[in-house]
């Protein structure tokens, strides 16, 4: 079970909940990460799957406190409708604290379309459901309970924007979401602690729209960041040898991540022992 003693301000963490993508495994469940932040639990996408890596995380859908959604994929947003119904069970006051539901531009569109089939499926009592939507066009910096969020436009589909969670300790973490090259995820991933990076497919089989092992690398190198942890791994990542593609063009501490692998930042601090790899052996 995790521990729900309240220092403060707490280390920041995340957890992979799912590293993988639409395909359906047994091994990567889709796209979702768990962000512990002060008393705060963040949630980064709500791919198919994600309630039962929560649980196996030890935490339940009422511990949540935010939803950020990276952009509007199914794979990546589709867990939205049986969390929210999921919240009702056994009755719609069992919640006890707001949730928030973070994403870019549409976001409050996205709802009201789901809610126009779902109706009262996916209301909950007056207060506890809330949007945000960040700016889409630029840079968006918002300030939550113990901690701040900074958002950067991506280069996937209109609504994608990444995020850099900084807790109340100074330490950062950030989330790509999905997207191609860009100076944008440079520029949020500065020298943080944690960068985790979309890595969607090997280097000869780039695709628009998404990001290869090395050019995930070159990101990290440019940000200096202090972690790169690789995600979002289609089936054919797994056929191949990621880690020496990403160390073309990055020499730092590296992790391939894998179902509820946690990371902390200075955890894996040795760039030469790869530390803490995700890859199956
Ligand atoms: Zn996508
Ligand atoms: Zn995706």
């Amino acid at each position: 079970m995790e521990n729900t003693m309240t220092a403060s301000p707490s280390p920041i963490s995340a957890t992979i909940l799912g590293s993988g993508t639409c395909v359906p495994s047994l091994e990567r469940s889709s796209c979702a990460v768990l962000v512990r932040a002060g008393g705060c639990r963040l949630l980064f996408d709500c791919g198919p799957g994600t309630m039962h890596r929560l649980l196996k995380a030890g935490v339940t859908i009422f511990d949540l406190d935010y939803i950020f959604l990276s952009h509007f994929h199914p794979d990546h947003s589709a867990e939205l409708v049986p969390l929210i119904f999921a919240t009702k069970y056994p009755d719609s006051y069992r919640r006890k604290k707001p949730l928030t539901i973070v994403g870019g531009q549409g976001l409050q569109r996205l709802y009201d379309g789901l809610h126009a089939i779902y109706g009262p499926w996916l209301e909950l009592p007056d207060g506890m459901l809330h949007f945000v939507e960040l700016d889409t066009a630029q840079a968006d910096r918002r300030r939550f309970d113990d901690f701040t969020v900074h958002s950067m436009p991506m280069v996937h589909n209109p609504e994608s924007v990444a995020f850099r969670v900084s807790g109340g300790d100074g330490r950062s973490v950030v989330y790509s979401g999905d997207t191609d090259d860009n100076d944008n995820l440079v520029e949020l991933a500065e020298k943080a602690d944690i960068l985790i990076c979309e890595c969607a497919l090997p280097d000869d089989l780039k695709v628009t729209g998404h990001l290869t092992p090395s050019l995930a690398g070159r990101i990290a190198e440019r940000a200096r960041v202090r972690l790169l942890v690789l995600t979002h791994f289609y089936p054919e990542c797994d056929q191949v040898d990621i880690r020496s593609q990403c160390r073309r063009t990055y020499k730092g501490p590296l992790v391939l991540a894998m179902d509820l692998l946690t990371v902390t930042p200075g955890s894996h601090d040795t760039p030469e022992t790869d530390a803490g790899s995700g890859l199956a052996p």
